[in-house]
């Protein structure tokens, strides 16, 4: 185990030059807890096939949001994950306290309703989870790619998440989609049926739908909103926070 870098931009300019199973094996050797969240699309599950072939599952958890509006396809392919790797992935899920709340307020399905209501239902079912499972985490892995949308655009290979107090790290940040799509490919990574029928980006099924050709990757996702609202909070970079609290329960919300 190595020391903490000194900053995130020491760490990033070390990533620069390395090739993905070696970033991950330079985090890999940092101490502290160091957690990879995977959603399941194509670029998580390249960074899960690369973790697995570094050798660092030991070192690095894997974590997903099971928020409990994920499409079957995506249920499944963490059972198929976690047997083709050999390793787990752990499942966060939204306190049932919370979801009950949020019903009760908006409605199962009241995200569509407002801005507000999304954010509300992510904050319980995303933010919520998220902060559970970055507790105590010194590193945050990320397949957040700078070619996923305009939001994107600036993501560096390492930053300081002041919010959470952590380094988050994005060792995809600079990969176009056809070296993922490469990657995936060469190394045979199971991955979610989705992506062929339409969907580059995937997340609750209720919220995400094909995109048409020319549109962006990330066009799918809340479509009905507009662009500058479409995040869930996960990867907000020096924003404000979207989150509306709904309830009483004792999970802490991350400080923003
Ligand atoms: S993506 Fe949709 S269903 Fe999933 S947590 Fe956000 S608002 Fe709720």
């Amino acid at each position: 185990m190595t020391n903490l870098p000194a900053s995130a931009d020491e760490l990033a300019a070390g990533l620069a030059s390395l090739d993905l199973e070696a970033r991950l094996q330079r985090v890999a050797r940092f101490a502290g807890r160091k957690v990879f969240t995977t959603s399941l699309g194509i670029e998580d599950q390249v960074i899960t096939a690369a973790i697995a072939r570094s050798g660092t599952a030991g070192a690095i958890e894997i974590v997903t949001l099971d928020t409990g509006r994920l499409f079957d396809e995506t249920r499944a392919l963490i059972d198929e994950t976690e047997r083709r790797f050999a390793l787990a992935v752990e499942r966060y899920r939204p306190a049932p306290i919370d979801v009950e709340a949020y019903g009760a307020r908006y409605g199962l399905n009241g995200f569509y309703d407002s801005v507000e209501a999304r954010h509300a239902c992510c904050d319980i079912r995303k933010l919520r989870p998220l902060a559970l499972a970055l507790d105590r985490a010194a590193f945050w892995i990320t397949g957040v790619r700078r070619g996923q949308s305009g939001a994107r655009a600036e993501t560096p290979l390492a930053e300081w998440d002041a919010q959470r107090g952590l380094l988050k790290v994005n060792p995809l940040a600079d990969l176009t989609l056809d070296a993922i799509k490469a990657y995936a490919e060469r190394h045979d990574v199971p991955l979610n049926p989705l992506h062929a029928r339409g969907y580059p980006s995937i997340g609750c099924e209720p919220c995400t739908r094909a995109i048409k050709p020319g549109e962006p990757e990330r066009a799918g996702r809340w479509w009905w909103e507009q662009d500058q609202t479409r995040e869930c909070g996960l990867h907000v970079r020096d924003a404000a926070s979207p989150i509306t609290p709904i309830s009483s329960s004792k999970v802490q919300v991350p400080a923003t």
